[in-house]
């Protein structure tokens, strides 16, 4: 069995479904496209500064202003207590003018290192544009983050300036600024009343003396724009470099992927502290002058179909991890709800599994469309296209532009594997405007990605006969089981089919005969008690579905899975505490139970 028998299993494809009111999609007929597809053309939809100059902040802010669209609302902000902003183009380019200038006046020059550590509030996504406007390079961390991670990042990516909240500063920052002798500057957006320690700045005092007058840096298509920190299993995370040239691929895969029209509200869910929140939370949006939604609040079933429905959202892109906590709340939560104007969902981050695609073409009447990219990638490669039909459970095709195969990378020679539905390595044939240039200060790792012109993903998929990637896990994660390669996600994905079971984990543990032998860890949906006779029917539902050799031996429940803050179920750091390992890098993990 492979990932696509276990994945597609009983489940038919779902034929596209286009709403009668909805608008033509943007990638009508994808073979088309893609022989008809060139980076150059793509480019083309963007403005550009002169000699050939390319700003990611000028191609989503300032050319807006030029065709009109000063008066549309850029930003739509809902703040944690129900309160709601908007920022239209013509004030965030003011805006994002007043912050370029600002950090201009403090004497930081194009290509220093400005960071942010704020949760999503309108500073962050000004700072972000304005540090671009600058010619400087944005790097934002997660909120959430504790002091050790934020200052190995600081430390690797040479901050020296770091826009926060005074809460934030005193919890993660106060006590190791000293370590930190790059950081010259330190912006608090919420100063309050008594006088700030030397090296801290009040944000709003210093923008009120700072005038709005700033022409955007005329940026080489390969400056370095935008570091994100991406961790591995073992040591310091890696800081992976992107450029302005990226935003070519941000615009034209929000065209393709999510497709984005100028109408559109669109809401990403994710932060901007993870590359989706900042290449599809911002930068997409914008070069497609859509309206964007930024919720602060974190997830909450109602709030979230709150935002659906009041705020009209009618592109909507989330992870697995959500998708999973809604099916758990129950279809009856959106009774009532008038969501008719929602019209294209997606999903990224993790395998979305089978289930979820087939509930959410129930409950909302469309199916969510799954999608691929890494850190690394800097913006979408494979996905589902809203002119296709989605086969629950596969990431679908790659993107015009984009060549993704699947090879055997055994020898450190890359042979394509031309047979359909072989495991191996996907790869992509290098290229495209938004790969990383660099793991900062890292050639070694960066190095090992590449094998003549193929970028190595470190991911295992199958293709199938129809040209339709399926996930199969992360090399690390894959289990072999007496000679057979088993994937993770078509183990969960099989599990989360049982009414009780919320979530699943899977992982390998070693055993003498086998090699390895399967184990799950499950979350249980409400109404669902363990007991060892609903471990006896998990095993045999899952004997059933995926066969002897593949179905998990062991079962335990646990009352969350280890995540990282950007909802990845840490299938590595399961192993190594079943195992009694090292934990390895877990600065990215979200604080769990275990
Ligand atoms: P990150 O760089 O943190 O965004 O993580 C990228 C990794 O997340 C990929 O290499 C995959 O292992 C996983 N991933 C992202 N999107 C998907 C997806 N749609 N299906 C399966 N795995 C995914």
């Amino acid at each position: 069995m492979n990932a696509q028998e276990g994945a597609v299993g009983a489940m038919e494809r779902i034929a596209k479904k286009i709403a009668p009111h909805s608008l033509s999609p943007n990638l009508k007929d994808y073979d088309k496209e893609s022989r008809a597809f060139s980076w150059e053309g793509a480019r083309g939809q963007l403005d550009g500064l002169p000699d050939g100059s390319l700003n990611i902040a000028y191609e989503a802010v300032d050319r807006h202003l030029l065709k009109g669209r000063a008066d549309k609302v850029a930003i739509r902000w809902l703040s944690k207590s129900g309160s709601r902003k908007d920022i239209t183009y013509g004030q965030l380019a003011e805006d994002t003018d007043r912050f370029a200038r600002l950090l201009t006046n403090l004497g930081l020059n194009p290509g220093d290192r400005v960071f942010s550590m704020l949760g999503r509030v309108p500073e962050l996504y000004i700072a972000a544009l304005g540090t671009l406007k600058a010619g400087m390079v944005f790097s934002p961390l997660f909120s959430a983050f504790g002091p050790e991670p934020v200052k190995t990042r600081l430390i690797i990516g040479e901050a020296a300036c770091l826009i926060t909240s005074a809460p934030l500063y005193r919890r993660k920052i106060a006590s190791i600024r000293n370590e930190l002798p790059k950081l010259e500057h330190v912006l608090i957006i919420d100063p309050g009343e008594d006088e700030l320690p030397e090296g801290l700045h009040g944000l709003p005092a210093l923008l009120s003396q700072t005038e709005a007058d700033f022409q955007t840096v005329a940026t080489d298509p390969e400056d370095m724009a935008l570091l994100h920190f991406t961790s591995g299993t073992t040591g310091t995370p890696k800081g992976a470099v992107h450029v302005h040239a990226a935003v070519i691929a941000h615009h034209v895969t929000g065209q393709y992927a999510l497709d984005l029209h100028e109408d559109d509200i669109y809401w990403c869910t994710a932060d901007p502290g993870w590359v989706t929140g900042m290449s599809y939370g911002i930068i997409a949006p914008l070069t497609n002058a859509t309206t964007m939604i930024v919720n602060e609040a974190e997830f909450d079933v109602d709030q979230w179909y709150d935002v659906l429905e009041k705020e009209r959202v009618s592109v909507w892109y989330t992870a697995p991890t959500a998708i999973r906590m809604l099916m758990k709340a129950g279809k009856e939560r959106l009774e009532g709800r008038d969501l008719s104007h929602l019209r294209f969902m997606s999903s990224v981050g993790e395998p979305l599994n089978p289930e979820a695609v087939v509930w959410s073409d129930e409950a909302f009447g469309m199916p969510f469309h799954d999608n691929w990219w890494q850190t690394e990638t800097g913006g979408i490669m494979i996905a589902n296209y809203a002119s296709m039909d989605v086969k629950p459970g596969s990431m679908g095709k790659p993107l015009p532009g984009i060549e993704a195969a699947i090879v055997d990378n055994r020898n450190g020679n890359v042979t394509v594997l031309e047979e359909p539905n072989e495991i191996g390595e996907l790869a992509l044939r290098t290229g495209w405007p938004s790969i990383m240039r660099a793991y900062l200060n890292n050639p070694e790792k960066f190095e090992k990605c590449f094998v003549g012109e193929w970028y190595l993903t470190g991911d295992l998929a199958v293709q199938d006969e129809d040209g339709y990637f399926w996930f199969v896990g992360r090399a690390d994660d894959v289990i072999k089981s007496a000679g057979h390669l088993i994937g993770p996600f078509e183990v969960e994905s099989s599990l989360i089919e049982h009414p009780g079971v919320a979530e699943a984990g899977v992982i390998g543990i070693p055993d003498e005969r086998m090699g390895e032998v399967v184990k799950a860890y499950v979350t249980l949906n409400s109404g669902f008690q363990w007991s060892e006779e609903l471990r006896k029917e998990l095993i045999g539902f899952a004997r059933k579905r995926l066969g002897p050799a593949v179905a998990p031996r062991e079962i335990e429940v646990r009352n969350t899975l280890p995540k990282t803050r950007s909802g990845k179920i840490m299938r590595r750091l399961l192993k190594a505490r079943e195992l009694g390992l090292p934990e390895g890098d877990i600065s990215t993990l979200e604080s769990d139970e275990s």
